[in-house]
């Protein structure tokens, strides 16, 4: 691929919450397990790496994924990849199967991760990273912000890491509290610009 000097990248995801019949047979059984989802009665809702408050886990319970379901880590996660452009990385299903008995469960942070080292062995760093979230929910965003900054702490250039939400005014699922939706998009910038830039500062 030809070297530019810029990047983007475009990443997407979305996980309902579990419905009552679900939860019921959750609390009953302890699990529900089948090839491509798992139920896991430990299972916590986890958004932005923020395990949510228990009054929240008790109205919405946990996503419905193979993995810990953190919408919003998977939507960075698909949107760094994305930038990166490597086919072999396509997106987290190729990294990571949601058939693969070893992602129940599985803490979102490794995906993220996986995506940051990717990014950290090639010629390119994060400078913007947008994030919108769609949901009822009302999160402690700094927090989040801080929690996603973390995976970039190796750069000397600071990236500029901003999220935003939207309730989604009833209009469809999310915006009705069935689930959440995340759009994100960030921009790569070339090591080499990063060096002249610093050079002539
Ligand atoms: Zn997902």
């Amino acid at each position: 691929m030809q070297n530019r000097l810029f990047k983007i990248g475009y990443g997407y995801d979305s996980h309902r919450f579990l419905n009552a019949q679900e939860k019921l047979t959750l609390w009953r059984q302890g699990a529900i397990s089948n090839n491509t989802e798992y139920f896991a009665k430990d299972k916590k809702l986890v958004i932005g790496g923020l395990q949510l408050e228990e009054g929240l886990q008790k109205i919405f319970g946990p996503f419905k994924a193979r993995s810990d379901g953190d919408v919003l880590y998977h939507a960075i996660t698909n949107c760094l990849l994305s930038a990166h452009g490597d086919k072999q990385a396509r997106d987290i299903g190729k990294l990571f199967p949601n058939t693969d008995e070893k992602n129940s469960n599985r803490n979102s942070a490794d995906f993220v991760q996986k995506a940051v080292d990717l990014i950290k062995s090639s010629d390119y760093e994060l400078i913007e990273l947008k994030i919108m979230f769609k949901g009822v929910l009302y999160l402690e965003w700094d927090k989040i912000e801080s929690n996603i900054a973390e995976f970039f702490s190796y750069q000397n250039n600071e990236p500029n890491i901003h999220l935003q939400a939207t309730s989604g005014e009833e209009m469809d699922d999310a915006g009705c509290g069935l689930g959440v939706e995340v759009f994100v998009v960030c921009l790569l910038q070339h090591k080499m610009l990063t060096k002249l830039m610093q050079s002539i500062s």
